[in-house]
């Protein structure tokens, strides 16, 4: 999607800290980080978030998944919590379907 964000990122248009990078999806590290470790997982393909995966698309929700925990280990990361935001009310701001990966510091539940 041309006007989107992540897209361009995704594309190499808007630069990025990259951690991973594959034709299918990037990982790179969160610009404004809420942990002291906090890196994103996209999709390159557009789709607006979680509440747009269908039986169509969701292969890649498991790539990303075999792909955060491939990262992780390469990091060092004993522990980590996986995010996605669907909508404005759960704090989506960028419509593109992002995982963000948190680790490094003590986390509450539930969540805020
Ligand atoms: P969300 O609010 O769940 O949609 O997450 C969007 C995330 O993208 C936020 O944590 C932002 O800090 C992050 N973000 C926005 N612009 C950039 C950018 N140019 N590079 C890296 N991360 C970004
Ligand atoms: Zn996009």
């Amino acid at each position: 999607m041309s006007d989107c964000l992540f897209c361009k990122i995704a594309a190499g248009e808007i630069p990025s800290k990259k951690l991973y990078e594959d034709d299918r999806l990037l990982a790179f590290y969160d610009i404004d980080p809420k942990a002291p470790t906090h890196f994103l997982v996209i999709p390159k393909e557009h789709i607006s978030g979680a509440g747009e995966i269908t039986a169509e698309n969701s292969s890649i929700v498991a790539y990303a998944f075999e792909t955060i925990a491939r990262l992780a280990k390469e990091l060092g990361l004993s522990s980590f919590r996986v995010v996605t935001n669907w909508g404005e009310q759960a704090g989506q701001s960028v419509p593109h379907l992002h995982f963000h990966v948190l680790a490094g510091r003590d986390m509450t539940w539930p969540p805020g």
